[in-house]
């Protein structure tokens, strides 16, 4: 099936990348319906249609698949039952398969360790017994993670020398996890890439990511890596998109490690079947913005140019950092995003500033 401008993209999720998704839809001639079970969702206000209704709700899934032409999703916590009754009645892109991979860690780590990419050490973890034959085969300190519904550090442990296991077990409140190996990584570092239904590939040059209390906080570009370890990153994601017969863009988070000869190696850490905040920066950094992109795959049109333009910093704006808005603007190098959110939580991503240098 051929979709033009004119058709209807769907989108799973009404966050800041359902909404920033449907402005670059909107821009390339398209209509969109969000599906989300939140009222006040960022992505409603700018979309011409939307279904405020439950993931559970089969009727209300049926019928916004049947008003779309092809549906994506802006983050890959949707369920399975969702996605399958979707995905029944028109193209979902990316596919089933690569939802359920990547929504719990352990069949994620499996499916990157069958790949043959290099990634921490990882147990299964389904009990206090098997917590600790798991500390025993990998050591300290260690990440304990759930396998489900973990993001910007929630749902993880580090297992210091000193940390009780029973303690740790209990702080992820006995959910099915994972137990992995702590990578002392020199810096942290993403790829955002794009495959189409053709097979065709294009990446973004690597992003270099600094943390704040677990949240993306900077994304640098170029990464100032050497150049094998750029184009190794690439290699990485074109193999997972290959092996998912993915279609979208994605990210995939790396961990950059110094070996003792001074070398660099890049570890796995997650994929992002999405749109990323790693990726804000290509919205006035990159000749396409990841969001065009992504729309671009979705509908089976060419790939854009993932050109760089410059150096780029992509700032974060997190909780009462939004306050900073009219200083924001005053600035010629600074370019704002703002997520249109009531409420300025702590924590809460609302918008981003992007600076070309
Ligand atoms: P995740 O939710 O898996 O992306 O983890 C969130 C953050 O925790 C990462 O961005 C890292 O800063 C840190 N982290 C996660 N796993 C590990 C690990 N195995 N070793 C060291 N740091 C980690």
């Amino acid at each position: 099936m051929s979709i033009a401008p004119g058709s209807t993209l769907g989108i799973l999720g009404g966050g800041q990348l359902g909404r920033m998704i449907a402005q670059a839809a909107a821009r390339l001639g398209l209509k969109v319906q969000v599906y989300n079970d939140d009222p006040g969702s960022p992505a409603f206000e700018v979309a011409g249609e939307h279904t405020c209704a439950s993931f559970d709700d089969r009727a209300a899934l049926e019928a916004f698949a049947r008003a779309v032409d092809v549906v994506t999703y802006e983050f890959e916590n949707v369920p399975r039952e969702a996605a399958e009754i979707v995905s029944a009645i028109k193209p979902l892109r990316p596919n089933a398969i690569t939802l359920a991979t990547t929504q719990d860690r352990l069949s994620e780590k499996r499916f990157l360790s069958d790949l043959g990419l290099g990634l921490a050490p990882f147990r299964a973890v389904d009990d206090l017994a098997s917590l600790e034959a798991a500390v025993a085969a990998i050591g300290r300190p260690s990440v304990l993670k759930t396998r489900r519904f973990g993001y910007d550090g929630k749902g993880q442990v580090t297992i210091r020398a000193e940390t009780e296991l029973s303690q740790a077990y209990s702080e992820i409140a006995g959910a099915p996890a994972i137990l992995e190996g702590f990578v002392t990584f020199e810096r942290e570092v993403s790829v955002v890439a794009a495959r189409s239904p053709d097979g065709a590939f294009a990446a973004y040059d690597l992003c270099a990511n600094t943390h704040r209390n677990h949240i993306l906080d900077v994304t640098r570009v170029p990464a100032l890596v050497a150049p094998q370890t750029e184009a190794k990153a690439r290699e990485i994601a074109a193999t997972i998109a290959q092996a998912l017969d993915y279609v979208g863009v994605f990210a995939v988070e790396l961990f950059l490690v110094r070996n003792a000869d001074g070398t660099e190696e890049l570890l796995v850490n997650e994929i992002a079947p999405r749109v990323h905040n790693s990726g804000h920066w290509t919205d006035f950094g990159a000749a396409t913005s990841q969001f065009e992109q992504h729309v671009r795959a979705v509908c089976g049109w060419p790939l854009g140019s993932c050109e760089t333009f410059g150096e780029i910093e992509m700032v974060n704006l997190i909780g009462d950092d939004v306050l900073r808005w009219r200083e924001i603007l005053d600035d010629p190098q600074a370019r704002l995003t703002l997520y249109g959110k009531a409420e300025a939580r702590a924590g809460r991503k609302m918008g981003h500033v992007t600076y070309l240098r």
